[in-house]
């Protein structure tokens, strides 16, 4: 334990946040502050998080992708860095590893209940890296990871969601993977 003050501190007052069970909001210690509910993803900006690029940084002996929001020594599994996430769209980032998908012609996304899942793309190495490390990736089978185009990402991923409901057509149901080329 350390005694300074877990990085980001409270936009109020600057005291200590802590991030609730949920793995999604935030609430500041200071009893007397009021800042409170708050998503991590919002509170945390671009400076103090993790740096781009691999091997990720662990904590608690756990690889932290890119967009996720660190709240002291804890991480907010379930928000999306909001910083990050913008110019994750912008800019095509691997919202794993932070660095440019354009390297590769085709990258990843996650799709449940026939939406792509917020976040962005990922490289197919880091794609199998979160696969292998996040078990609610894993054994969800909800969630399907596409291969995709940049240029798929035109008329909100519809191009994608259409590949896969063709594919259900043809074979009755969709592996937790489907490559461009099934
Ligand atoms: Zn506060
Ligand atoms: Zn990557």
């Amino acid at each position: 334990m350390s005694s300074t003050i877990p990085f980001p501190p409270c936009p109020d007052c600057e005291g200590p946040l802590k991030l609730r069970f949920d793995t999604t909001y935030v609430y500041c210690l200071n009893t007397t502050c009021e800042f409170d509910g708050i998503n991590a993803g919002e509170v945390v900006g671009d400076h103090g998080q993790p740096d781009r690029g691999l091997p990720r940084p662990l904590i608690k002996g756990r690889p932290v992708p890119w967009i996720a929001p660190v709240i002291g020594d804890q991480v907010a599994w379930k928000a999306l860095n909001a910083v990050r996430f913008r110019s994750a769209e912008r800019h095509w980032l691997c919202q794993y590893c932070g660095d440019a998908l354009d390297s590769a012609p085709t990258a990843w996304v996650a799709v449940a209940q026939d939406e792509v899942a917020a976040g962005g793309g990922l490289h197919q190495n880091c794609m199998e890296l979160a696969r292998a490390e996040c078990p609610a990736l894993r054994h969800d089978p909800c969630f399907v990871f596409a291969e995709v185009r940049p240029e798929d990402r035109a008329h909100d991923w519809s191009a994608v969601i259409e590949r896969l409901m063709a594919y259900e057509q043809l074979h009755d149901q969709v592996p937790n993977i489907v490559p461009l080329l099934v």
